[in-house]
């Protein structure tokens, strides 16, 4: 009998724009943001935390601008980092203008809100002579008075026509090289929203839920909305919006995407809950194997399972698996297969070094492959 295929998710077509050198939509993978909180007047408090992102594998890094000493700032920042920066701006055209001399690589705006249409065409220039790209970012806490009125309380109804009045501006303009989003903190608005505006046009959809919560409640939060989106092939950019750290939102993000199978960063540790039956310390273990093997950006898996029950049938699926053995007698498996035993105090030491060696031996073959490609191309010029 065959087995109807499960893990499918068939993302919705969409133009493809560019952050920088990082492509968002079309068939780019899905990228990961988050936004520092810094002052961004501060360079090197801002550059530190941008750089502890990058070690979290962050593709896109949003930084607030809401004055000229931030834009100011902002041209030295952008020289000390690798990811591209889009500078967060909220009414003020002139911060917009500034953000792309300084090297934005996007610019996230509402042109609805900025007055004139002169003022529109200012920035548009400055977003096309500086090669910016432009997020239109909706909020449900920030709709604009007619809409509210309209439509008497923040639906999604009222999120999408204001995104798409603000995207009118930016086509009229001939301006195409934009992403939106709708966030709202509540799952079902957001949920709401971004389905009907994934109906209503074909432009990168930058997903999130705001105001998510602490690092626990927001994460819980943040996976069931843009899980579901992300399920149901909708989203092209995330940002989980934490009460935490910008690295543990990029990893909360890698986790989500991980767990749909969009995105591979890292490893991707398979645990049981542990019970009575466990024959080693298994929270313990995955507690300080997840802090040891945090370095570790190739993608891979790891079971660490408690006892026989399920372990031999995880360590199957797994790159590298573990499980406890009774009387001190825990069985490693290298691809699926029984390699070695191990002692208690030998467990996480020697786990650490399997993943090690082996992403040191895949990033290797990765990139002899590369060489070879790129020594094939220059023998065919
Ligand atoms: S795998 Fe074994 S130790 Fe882990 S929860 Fe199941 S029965 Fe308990």
């Amino acid at each position: 009998m065959s087995v109807r295929p499960y893990r499918e998710i068939h993302r919705r077509k969409c133009r493809k724009i560019m952050v920088g050198n990082v492509p968002v939509g079309g068939d780019a993978p899905i990228t990961v943001q988050t936004m520092t909180n810094t002052l961004t007047h501060d360079v090197d408090a801002t550059v530190a935390q941008i750089r502890t992102c990058e070690e979290a594998g962050v593709d896109i890094i949003r930084v607030s601008c809401p004055d000229e000493e931030s834009t100011a700032a902002l041209k030295h920042i952008v020289r000390q980092v690798k990811v591209p920066i889009v500078a967060d701006i909220h009414f003020h055209y002139k911060r917009a203008i500034e953000a792309a001399e300084a090297g934005a690589a996007c610019l996230r705006i509402n042109p609805g809100n900025i007055g004139s249409a002169e003022r529109v065409r200012e920035v548009v220039k400055a977003a096309r002579d500086h090669g910016c790209s432009m997020r239109i970012g909706v909020n449900a806490g920030s709709l604009e008075r007619d809409l509210l009125e309209k439509y008497g309380e923040p639906c999604p109804e009222a999120m999408v026509e204001s995104a798409l009045d603000h995207a009118r501006i930016l086509e009229d303009n001939d301006f195409f090289e934009f992403k939106i989003s709708v966030k709202a903190s509540d799952v079902f608005l957001a949920v709401a929203a971004y389905q009907a505006l994934a109906d209503a046009c074909d432009y990168p959809l930058h997903v999130g839920v705001t105001e998510a919560g602490g690092l626990r409640s927001g994460t819980v939060k943040s996976a069931i909305g843009m899980g579901s989106l992300l399920w149901a092939g909708i989203g092209d950019t995330i940002r989980v919006s934490l009460s935490a750290e910008p690295a543990e939102e990029v990893r909360v993000g890698f986790d989500i995407l991980k767990s749909l199978g969009l995105r591979h960063r890292g490893v991707n540790v398979i645990s049981c809950p542990s019970c009575a039956r466990q024959n080693f310390n298994v929270i313990e273990t995955v507690s300080i194997l997840e802090q040891r093997l945090a370095h570790i950006s190739t993608p891979m898996s790891l079971s660490i399972i408690g006892c026989v029950v399920n372990g031999p049938g995880e360590a199957r699926e797994t790159d590298i698996g573990f499980t406890g053995g009774g009387n001190n007698t825990h069985q490693v498996y290298l691809n699926g297969a029984q390699a070695h035993r191990l002692k208690d105090e030998d467990i996480v030491a020697h786990l650490v070094k399997l993943v090690e060696e082996k992403a040191a031996r895949i990033e290797a073959e990765k990139a002899a492959l590369e060489q070879a490609a790129a020594a094939q191309a220059v023998a065919a010029e």
